[in-house]
């Protein structure tokens, strides 16, 4: 065998456990067809984060002149952004590369493919190895409808040559809440077009709530409960048609519809691989596939598709393969953030899922933040506990606001550690910050529970 260990992937879950592995002394190949870094470096995490700071710079600075300041964002240079963003991608694709070769890995710039169970085609090279990985990632998926091959979908966001001027993002996920923020905070008018009542299924109700008036006092229009049925050209852009009867007139249709795995073209049948109902591989406790010594990680296995958990997932079977440490990684209490203006970070569960399985307490607090006391932007913070009624224990902490992200991790830390009620209120806070209310909400807003509606 070539290698005890190939990787198919370089992004967050392939490269961190090519590395790990490498650098437990096992012989590892890695191939990577497009970009290192994968997903969250090149078309992700990294340089969605670089348009939503650019965004919220020109809100910044009508906020600064309530502050004193004499600035004025006259207009954005689209381009300037696209190549700063580019060139801090570039120097991180280095990085990844050179993390694995210091590691002892064997890169391959090529795409592999498999040939049987333990052989793989890697960019015409015939490769054997003992174990392999499937770190393929995912892409993104449009909708079937008359003219659909006018919209973009994400990785087409990242470059466009121009930025628009009218948008229609459709889908209420986070990537459609995030690029709303975006097109919106850079001078666009945009348009949210969704299915749901309310944007981002999943996250707890009140902070969907809170975060739909946001987006519209955001200057983002919204059409809840609309479906798209068709795209068509005009004389100075596109046409988007809704089921609704409304048409709307854009530059830019942007489906952010859902993602599906790259799984097609990898012959896994030749290798013994199942996969699932959409393309994505399923795999026991143990990352395993139905191939016993071929594994699966991060987006391709569907399951939770953020990048620390890739990574987290890549260290793990590294470390149980390779470095006499078997273990495998919680999906419970993972931390997220949307990074919508303002962000929302969340950890632990809704209140809605917390209530279906027995009691539990809410606290609640909505307030203006420091910062717009000033500049009188309406521009509220929401800030949710969930407490399970019998134990006292934190099962869920919500946040819409300013940092959200940033204070959320911390709070990750205390319930990921099961900390109660009388934990979070015993600790003191730091003042004046937003986040000090997680510590000092001490009037319940409600009782929730099975049976039991909002009291
Ligand atoms: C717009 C957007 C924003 C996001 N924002 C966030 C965020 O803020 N926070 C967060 O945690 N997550 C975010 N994510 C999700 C995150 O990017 C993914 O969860 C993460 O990248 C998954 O890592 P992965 O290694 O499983 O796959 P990927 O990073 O997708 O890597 C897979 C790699 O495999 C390569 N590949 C595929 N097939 C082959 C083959 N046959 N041979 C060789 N190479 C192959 C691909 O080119 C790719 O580089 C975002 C995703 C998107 C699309």
């Amino acid at each position: 065998m070539n290698f005890d260990l190939f990787v198919i992937g370089g992004g967050s879950a392939g490269v961190r456990c090519a590395r790990i592995a490498a650098g437990h002394g096992a012989r590892v190949g890695i191939a990577e067809s497009r970009f290192w870094g994968g997903t969250c470096v090149n078309i992700g995490c990294v340089p969605k984060k670089f348009l939503v700071m650019a965004a919220e710079y020109g809100a910044l600075a009508e906020d600064a002149r309530r502050f004193g300041w004499d600035v004025e964002a006259k207009s954005h240079n689209w381009s300037a952004l696209l190549a700063a963003k580019d060139k801090e991608i570039a120097r991180l694709n280095g990085i990844y590369r050179r993390l694995l070769e210091n590691a002892g890995a064997t890169i391959f710039d090529a795409r592999a493919t498999f040939i049987d169970a333990h052989t793989l085609d890697v960019g015409g090279q015939r490769i054997t190895a003992e174990r392999i990985v499937i770190a393929t990632g995912g892409h993104p998926t449009g909708l079937d409808i008359p003219g659909a091959e006018h919209a973009i979908v994400s990785d087409d966001a990242f470059f466009l040559p121009e930025m628009p001027k009218r948008v229609a993002v459709i889908g209420s996920g986070y990537i459609a809440v995030e690029f709303a923020g975006v097109f919106a905070g850079l001078g666009a008018a945009t348009h949210l077009v969704y299915r749901q009542p309310l944007p981002l299924r999943g996250f707890d109700e009140d902070i969907r709530a809170a975060l739909a008036e946001t987006l519209a006092g955001n200057g983002i229009t919204l059409h809840p409960g609309a479906l798209p049925t068709a795209i068509s050209l005009t004389d100075d852009g596109k046409r988007l048609a809704l089921n609704n009867g409304t048409a709307l007139d854009v530059d830019l249709v942007f489906f952010a519809t859902g993602r599906a795995a790259n799984t097609k073209g990898l012959n896994l049948d030749a290798a013994g691989v199942n996969t699932g109902a959409k393309g994505e591989i399923p795999v026991d406790d143990a990352f395993a596939t139905s191939a016993p010594h071929i594994y699966a990680l991060g987006d391709v296995t569907d399951r939770l598709n953020l990048t620390p958990v890739a990574t987290a997932q890549g260290h793990a079977l590294a470390d149980t393969l390779f470095g006499n440490n078997p273990r495998g990684v919680s999906l419970e209490n993972v931390p997220t953030a949307v990074f919508s203006i303002p962000p929302i970070a969340t950890v632990g569960l809704t209140e809605e899922e917390a209530a279906k399985r027995g009691e539990v307490t809410i606290f609640l607090s909505r307030f203006t933040p420091m910062r717009h006391t000033l500049t009188g932007r309406a521009r509220k913070t929401l800030m949710k506990l969930v407490v399970d009624k019998a134990t006292n224990k934190v099962l869920g902490a919500h946040m819409l606001g300013e940092d959200a992200p940033e204070i959320m991790q911390g709070i990750a830390v205390a319930i990921t550690a099961g900390a109660t009620k009388a934990d979070f209120d015993r600790t003191i806070g730091i003042h004046p910050t937003a986040a000090e209310e997680f510590v000092t909400m001490r009037t319940q807003t409600r009782v929730a529970g099975p049976g039991i509606g909002a009291v």
